[in-house]
């Protein structure tokens, strides 16, 4: 990535001593309104941003849950029943309810939240959308049916206690700081500080769920 920095050696001063006007660099500041010595962001050069923000490298199996603009199929069920075959509708009504006892059977137990939104998928595109006509039911909608709308207290509790051990694995392997030269090593106290924050607030929910399970 090219420097942010703007090289203040190649500047254009000529010119500013024979005529007695004020240097070019200033005339420049008063046009971009800009401070001639600050930092000037790889934005304002035209440049794409040098860092993004991304998940915690351990956080492997967390879903993507940003809106995609579809429906939910599992939400919309109830509302679909009008203006359908009473036999098929039976039969979906039963397959949904094996669908949720499925949900309920797999979810955080010992399969990731990306194979349980595929087995969903398979499914749902195998036992229930030929009964009726039901629409495609994205994986990202699938997700976020799991996640956020079923409003499942067990599920926050999980997700949170998931995520804090994520961040905990992630920031462990960065908090000493070796000097290259010489090999030393000290620790980071930043790092380590987020890292204690992490692992307390961690423990205290690993009691909450511990007491909403009992
Ligand atoms: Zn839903």
């Amino acid at each position: 990535m090219a420097s942010s920095y703007v090289d203040r050696g190649a500047r254009e001063y000529e010119g500013s001593e024979v005529s007695g006007r004020p240097p070019r660099e200033i005339e420049r500041s008063e046009v971009s309104g800009r401070d001639p010595h600050g930092f000037v962001p790889n934005e304002d050069l035209g440049e794409p941003p040098s860092t993004r923000l991304v998940r915690a490298p351990g956080d492997a199996d967390a879903l993507s849950c940003s809106e995609d603009g579809t429906v939910c199929f599992a939400c919309g069920f109830v509302k679909t029943k009008a203006n359908k075959d009473p036999f098929n509708l039976a039969e979906a009504e039963d397959a949904f309810t094996d669908m949720q006892k499925m949900i309920d059977q797999h979810y955080n137990k010992g399969i990731s939240n990306p194979a349980l939104v595929d087995m969903i998928y398979e499914f749902y595109n195998a036992e229930i959308r030929p009964l009726g006509d039901y629409g495609a039911w994205t994986r990202i909608s699938i997700g976020r049916h799991l996640l956020y709308h079923r409003n499942d207290e067990d599920v926050m509790v999980n997700e949170v206690v998931n995520m804090l051990y994520a961040q905990v694995q992630s920031l462990r392997n960065k908090v000493w700081v070796e000097n290259v030269l010489d090999g030393c090593v000290e620790p980071h106290i930043k790092n380590l500080t987020t890292l204690n924050q992490l692992v307390n607030t961690m423990t205290s929910t690993l009691g909450k769920r511990k007491a909403l399970r009992s």
